[in-house]
């Protein structure tokens, strides 16, 4: 991600706030000169109405263009954050699957969530406020060396030595908060992986382990954050006693040379209001290069995880060949990690544009891989995969998924209607198209059961519907898109006969429209396929019908008879 580009896209609002910021500044530094021309007016005997006039109007025009100031900055702020997580949001959607499967997902939340927040501050208001506090600075110096350089001198010895210390405390603030951001990203992660498996917690009676794992993390977070807190909380005293030591040299030397008459008592007035001015803009100059750089630390992660690997897509759209094998594999091999044993070897099928196949293999085969590397989720290390004639890694990522529907095994379904449920991936989908892929999924009569029909609200992930009839819904929602190939992720939950016997023959009816592949959990899906593909070790061990491979192959009779027939075996 582009930073400064996202910066230079509110050049506009930032500038006019800095703009107004000292505006008001240069308002509020000609206060102590015309209260200098206040007492002397007063020493005159001449009319006091004017000076205060313009004392009163430059204290209004502070104020107002302090509050501008104020508003342009942080809706320029705003528009930063919003720019930065959109750009987040949409590289982590197109992240890869293999990148994104790499990081903490609770800390890719706290980067999103609170660090762009922080980046917010450093790049909008510690940078404004650093402006404005600095040339408040510079202002009030130049008017004491104006009034007295000698002076002036005295004060810089003592506020150098106090900006020496305020920069090294500035820097040391930035690492500490790199280390409580990371920390606080722990926590965040901790705290996810805890809470998404809460029923797996509360059923390994894990809650206090849990809870003490989770402690230590909110406690490191406390340790470096507490840590943050105290360089910050001594930049202000370092900056005030710097200040204050000035103060008392230049008030205690000051007043010795107006009683010998070198210096004018409207002056030493005016050269420590000047003083006093120095200080706040002082501390909140320090105070914004702390942020800032706290800030820094906040972009440096914000930036990190936006550089994250992004899918690649191709150009070339597939012509309109109907005949065309729904996909093809040619000799693909696939490894999660380097290093690591292949998940998929060398395996080269080829399935025809319609028809069903079954997927069967021993858990941690290769199938799952196999969707996903069809899906183009992951990409194969060798070999070539074709979808319709066409390599997947030359066609548009759209336009491959929208060829391919996948219904995964435990087939989510969302709070809403059974309407809304089935038109979720083809929101315009008319009514007959609806109808008609209600009818190949077999839900017609389930369907005009229910109370209100298409428009009966369905609970919390489907319920209301039996186990089958939600993975029918799937199925039909999948239908909807037209796809050239169905994955279908088999459900191994235990299905009743009647559900079982119905998602086989609308099974059998979609395999008239398209490439069926499903990973088939039960022996019925298997003897029912046009063809069965054998996986094992990642390899395509056969490929036949059930008549054949119950002859010859080993490893598919022993499925056959063992896992096959067993409802509930692993994927
Ligand atoms: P199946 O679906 O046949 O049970 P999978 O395709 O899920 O098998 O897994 C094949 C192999 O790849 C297994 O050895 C599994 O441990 C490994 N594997 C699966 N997913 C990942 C992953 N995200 N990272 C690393 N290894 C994985």
């Amino acid at each position: 991600m582009n930073i400064r580009h996202i910066v230079r896209r509110q050049r506009l609002l930032l500038g006019l706030g800095a703009l107004l910021g000292l505006s008001g500044t240069a308002a509020a530094l000609t206060q102590p000169l015309l209260i200098g021309d206040l007492i002397e007016a007063v020493a005159a005997d001449k009319s006091v109405a004017p000076p205060i006039a313009l004392i009163a109007g430059l204290f209004a025009a502070n104020a107002l263009l302090g509050a501008a100031h104020a508003y342009l900055i942080g809706r320029a702020g705003e528009n930063i954050v919003l720019d930065m997580r959109r750009t987040l949001t949409r590289r982590l959607l197109h992240a890869q699957l293999r990148a994104f499967n790499r990081l903490e997902h609770g800390d890719i939340f706290t980067r999103t969530v609170s660090d762009t927040s922080l980046a917010r501050v450093a790049l909008s208001s510690s940078v404004a406020q650093m402006i404005t506090a600095g040339f408040t600075s510079v202002g009030c110096i130049a008017a004491m060396a104006w009034i007295d350089w000698r002076m002036l001198l005295v004060t810089a010895v003592c506020l150098g030595i106090t900006s020496a210390a305020g920069l090294a405390l500035a820097r040391a603030v930035r690492t500490a908060a790199v280390m409580n951001r990371e920390d606080t990203g722990h926590f965040g992660s901790g705290l996810l992986r805890a809470l998404s498996a809460l029923t797996t917690v509360k059923a390994s009676r894990a809650e206090q382990r849990e809870a003490d794992r989770l402690q230590d993390l909110a406690d490191t977070a406390r340790t470096s954050g507490v840590r943050v807190t105290r360089l910050s909380a001594l930049l202000v005293p370092v900056t005030n006693v710097g200040t204050q030591v000035s103060l008392a040299v230049v008030i205690a030397w000051g007043m010795a040379r107006t009683a010998t008459g070198a210096l004018a008592i409207a002056d030493l007035t005016a050269f420590i209001m000047y003083l006093f001015y120095l200080v706040s803009p002082l501390v909140m100059l320090f105070m914004a290069i702390g942020e800032f750089q706290q800030g820094r630390a906040a972009i440096d992660r914000v930036s990190a995880l936006a550089d994250i690997d992004q899918e690649v897509s191709g150009q070339r759209s597939v012509p309109g060949d109907d005949m065309a094998p729904a996909v093809e594999f040619d000799q693909v091999t696939f490894a999660y990690a380097e290093n690591t044993a292949p998940a998929v070897s060398g395996v080269s099928f080829s399935l025809p544009a319609a028809g069903v196949t079954a997927v069967v293999g021993p858990s941690g085969a290769g199938k799952t891989t196999l969707f996903q590397l069809i899906e183009r989720f992951h990409i194969p290390d060798q070999g070539t995969i074709r979808v319709r004639g066409t390599d997947t890694a030359a066609m548009p990522l759209s336009e491959l998924r929208s060829r391919i529907a996948l219904v995964e095994q435990d087939a989510p379904l969302m709070r809403g209607t059974v309407r809304e449920n089935l038109t979720y991936a083809c929101p315009d989908a008319s009514q007959s198209e609806i109808l008609d892929a209600v009818e190949a999924a077999h839900l017609t009569g389930v369907i005009a059961g229910l109370p209100h029909g298409l428009d009966t609200e369905l609970g919390e992930g489907g319920t209301g519907l039996s186990g089958g009839q939600r993975q029918r819904l799937a199925i039909a929602r999948a239908l909807l898109t037209r796809p050239d190939l169905l994955l279908l992720d088999e459900a191994t939950a235990h299905l009743d006969s009647d559900s079982e016997a119905a998602l086989r023959v609308a099974i059998g009816d979609i395999g008239t429209r398209c490439q069926v592949l499903a990973i088939a959990h039960r022996i019925s899906t298997a003897v029912a396929a046009d063809r069965i593909l054998v996986i094992e070790d990642g390899c395509l061990r056969a490929t036949g019908t059930h008549t054949e491979l119950m002859e010859h192959d080993a490893t598919y009779r022993r499925l056959a008879s063992r896992q096959l027939t067993a409802a509930g075996a692993g994927s």
